[in-house]
């Protein structure tokens, strides 16, 4: 990864450029800040750029021997410790997890722990980075370096460390190998052991700036710009939490659009187009399908406030503004409560993984039954 694919952080990558042309690598570093600021993308940023063969400026080249092994992180001189969970007392260590890892990683390298664990599937456990991994970290810097100028070790959330993995990293860091550089990337640094901070400099890695977050979100999707500014303005400098809001964002389109042609369909009654429309919904990934309940729900209940007349309190997107202002003479005191329990029983079914086709289709019309009333 180059430093100009990582958003923002001039700073952070000013002052890590600077260490490599002073000279002045230190032998560890703490990279300390809050979620989905770029930490784990800094640290592979600067783990290739000092390697780099042929460095352009402030970034490495990207086309070196060197770099093209760690745009693949299958550098030999690059290892990677992050946190795991036992299932049973045999020994863990993050080699096993190697593949997983990368493919994550490239993927995409903001990501929260429990989205780490989600994917190795073990979301509903705590990572723990154990004592075994500690011995593997002094195996892996006994090898003298394959072809690099400088091993690096980043060790992803050093806080989930337990005890004895924490000392015996210590030791190695009072006396630290010859050319190796590891780079500590913490989200919560009073859980790590006061000695081994102290054996670190500490790099703080700030939320991004509202306006490069911005940028990046607007290069990245063609979502319209009120949907990038207002996911920019929640998301507080947190690139995954500014993701998830515009994906949200993303499928509330998708759920309005669909819901405008169902409820013109279920007002006329139109069972063929109602079959058609509950069966494309029927397609979506379970997930989906019950965020699009819940979509339902919203809609149903704004416009049951708007026509009781306390659309004040009632918050959504321009579209859904312009939507509610000609549906809620619709949703009344004689229907709303059907309506609910259909989508509540939906959900309930849904849970229990009945058939959506059909649970769909049974909803709709039972709502297009009230609705025309
Ligand atoms: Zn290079």
């Amino acid at each position: 990864m180059k430093f100009s694919e990582i958003t923002g952080q001039k700073n952070v990558k000013k002052a890590l450029i600077f260490s490599k042309k002073e000279n002045r690598i230190p032998h560890a570093l703490l990279f300390v800040g809050p979620e989905g600021t770029g930490k784990l993308g800094l640290a592979l940023a600067f783990s290739q750029y000092i390697n780099c063969e042929d460095p352009q400026g402030d970034d490495s080249c990207g086309r070196c021997s060197s770099c093209l092994k760690y745009q693949k992180l299958i550098h030999p001189d690059l290892h990677f410790v992050f946190p795991l969970m036992k299932t049973d007392e045999t020994t863990l260590v993050c080699n096993e997890f190697l593949s997983q890892w990368r493919q994550m990683v490239l993927a995409n390298a903001y990501f929260t722990p429990l989205q780490w664990y989600a994917f190795i599937g073990r979301e509903n456990k705590q990572g723990v980075i154990y004592a075994e991994e500690a011995n593997e970290i002094i195996k892996k810097l006994n090898f003298k370096t394959f072809e690099a100028d400088y091993k690096c070790m980043i060790i992803w959330l050093p806080e989930k460390m337990n005890i004895s993995a924490a000392n015996k990293l210590l030791k190695i860091l009072e006396e630290p190998p010859d050319k190796t550089v590891f780079i500590l990337i913490a989200e919560e640094p009073e859980l790590i052991l006061p000695t081994l901070l102290s054996r670190c400099q500490i790099v703080k890695i700030p939320p991004i700036k509202d306006s490069d977050l911005y940028e990046t979100l607007q290069n990245q999707s063609d979502l319209p710009e009120h949907d990038i500014k207002n996911a920019v303005l929640l998301a507080e400098g947190n690139m995954i939490k500014a993701t998830a809001i515009l994906e949200s964002n993303g499928d509330n389109q998708q759920f309005l659009d669909n819901f405008k042609m169902i409820m013109r369909a279920a007002y006329t009654f139109n069972v063929i187009e109602i079959i058609k429309l509950t069966e494309e919904t029927a397609k979506l990934s379970k997930e989906k399908q019950k965020d699009y309940l819940m979509f339902m729900l919203k809609v149903i209940r704004d416009n049951f406030l708007i026509c009781e007349g306390a659309g004040s309190k009632v918050v959504s997107r321009p579209e859904e503004v312009e939507f509610n202002s000609k549906f809620h003479p619709y949703i009344n005191q004689r229907n709303v409560f059907t309506i609910v329990s259909e989508i509540e029983k939906a959900h309930f079914h849904l849970e229990r993984n009945g058939n959506a086709k059909i649970i769909f289709l049974d909803m709709m019309l039972s709502i297009a039954r009230v609705i025309k009333s």
